[in-house]
């Protein structure tokens, strides 16, 4: 176990030796290219460039009105290329990917988008791409996988447990130990061993150097509350990382009703690290079903698990039926169909907006566009309509 990546109990690095040297590899390397300002000007100028930061801070003018409230501005990711904040990740990884001189990269997926940004980043940079993904994953998300065959990346599937998003996390390590010499594993949220959650929250950070500039420059001072939706919890921590030393900035998590993992979690390994999750009877990870597939994970990010536990953020819930709810009316009241993963965060914001002074202001982290999801939306309101016949 590795004394590095703690926070507080949570996080460290829970893995085989051989996997062990080659992470710690990779936290060196780390540590080195984000002291390198030629690798933080790089990075800066391909987000500006190739995914159109900075992105703006959007007043929700209508919606604020009609809670009658706090003002709600919305962190728009959504109007990243390919549509959610997944590419800040991906971009930063891949150029340390580069500057490690791995040709290869390879990724885990559970319902496709990391993949998708994983894939997109590797055609970018030239480098070659395979993701390992759940057969039965695979199935559920053909178009993903058709996406990510279209941006020129091989997806691997992954037969062995159940098919799913873990399975694929023990196929993409197994890759990586074998060949780490030429290979880098591109990891998807603020997740997994040391260095990962350390370095997923550093490239997700940009989100929350912007908006802290924005939002002063509009209102003159800081948000009374900052709010994001957490599957893994990188955009949440990317979302809160520039507010976390602002006591009076209330930070807020928003998790499925269907897999609060820090609501109701316990203390365990997962993956390689320590966070609170949700287990079943016999201490093996809970299987979860959020509406939003991005948030289907159980459990969090380490940092997360510290942050509640110490009180410095907050992490409530709402149901799958809440966030539809919000899906339906930001996209009414302002033009903008939100990722349903961030409508969880749009539904728990309105409820708060209520509760503060029309003086304070909410950042919403609009973690995504809702345009993957309509099909999905359009199918549940088809299935309702045909049982109430
Ligand atoms: C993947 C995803 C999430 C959840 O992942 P985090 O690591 O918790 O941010 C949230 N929103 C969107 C749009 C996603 O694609």
């Amino acid at each position: 176990m590795g004394e590095q990546g703690l926070f507080g109990e949570f996080g460290g690095s829970y893995v085989p030796e051989d996997l062990g040297k080659v992470l710690g590899v990779l936290a060196e390397e780390f540590e080195q290219a984000v002291k390198d300002p030629v690798f933080i000007d790089e990075f800066k100028q391909v987000l500006a460039d190739c995914v159109g930061r900075e992105n703006p801070l959007t007043f929700a003018k209508n919606l604020s009105e009609q809670q009658q409230g706090a003002k709600i501005y919305l962190k728009r990711e959504d109007l990243n290329h390919t549509g959610a904040h997944k590419i800040n990740n991906a971009i930063g990884q891949i150029l340390l990917a580069k500057r490690m001189g791995a040709k290869r990269v390879i990724a885990e997926t559970g319902a496709g988008q990391h993949g998708v940004a994983t894939a997109t980043a590797c055609a970018m940079f030239g480098m070659d791409c395979t993701i390992y993904m759940g057969k039965h994953d695979m199935k559920r998300q053909a178009l993903n996988v058709f996406r990510m065959e279209l941006l020129g990346a091989k997806v691997e599937s992954v037969a062995a447990g159940q098919g799913r998003l873990k399975d694929a996390v023990d196929a993409a390590l197994a890759d990586l130990v074998e060949n780490y010499q030429n290979t880098f594993y591109l990891l998807g949220s603020a997740v997994g061993p040391h260095p990962f959650p350390t370095m997923v929250k550093f490239f997700q950070s940009v989100i929350s150097e912007e908006s802290k500039r924005q939002i002063i420059d509009k209102e003159g001072k800081l948000p009374a509350a900052v709010v994001a939706c957490a599957g893994g919890g990188s955009n949440a921590i990317g979302a809160f990382a520039h507010f976390i030393d602002e006591e009076n900035v209330r930070l807020i998590g928003v998790e499925p009703a269907e897999a609060p993992s820090l609501t109701e979690g316990v203390p365990a390994v997962i993956h390689g690290f320590k966070c609170l999750t949700l287990l079943d009877d016999d201490g093996n990870p809970k299987p979860t079903f959020s509406i939003a597939a991005g948030l289907d994970y159980p459990g969090i990010g380490p940092e997360h698990s510290y942050l509640k536990e110490t009180g410095r953020a907050e992490y409530v819930t709402i149901t799958g039926e809440e966030a539809l709810a919000a899906f339906k009316l930001l996209s009414e009241t302002e033009g903008i169909i939100p990722a349903l993963e961030s409508a969880h965060a749009v539904a728990y914001a309105m409820k708060l907006a209520k509760d503060l002074r029309a003086s304070d202001s909410i950042i919403v982290n609009l973690s995504g566009r809702g345009d993957k999801d309509v099909q999905q939306v359009f199918e549940m309101e088809h299935e309702a309509n045909i049982q109430e016949v």
